[in-house]
């Protein structure tokens, strides 16, 4: 009888064992989610989805998302042909994409 009773208390434990190992191992699991929403959130902001930040075009002036603007040397171009002179001389590679 005592054998048995031994037998069940070896199980009960494995049993609390794994069971101890798969929460933690959730408990981390859900940590590991919860702080990558949070970044997501923290990074995207939770309504901006079309709020993308306007800059104005350093020739005409024109507003428009930071997307879609030419950036050079730190000011926003609308479209290529408003990029200064000096910005073909220097890139001339012609592919006017935004440089930092
Ligand atoms: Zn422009």
């Amino acid at each position: 009888m005592a054998r048995i009773l031994i037998l069940l208390a070896v199980v009960l434990g494995v049993f609390w064992w794994l069971r101890a190992r798969a929460e933690a191992r959730l408990a981390e699991h859900r940590a590991r989610q919860a702080r990558e929403a949070s970044q997501r959130t923290g990074a995207a902001g939770p309504a901006d989805a079309t709020a993308e930040p306007m800059v104005q075009c350093a020739q005409c002036g024109v507003h428009l998302p930071q997307g879609e603007a030419i950036a050079w040397r730190g000011l926003h171009y609308c479209r290529r042909s408003h990029l200064p002179d000096e910005s073909r001389a220097e890139g001339g590679d012609g592919s006017g994409g935004p440089h930092p």
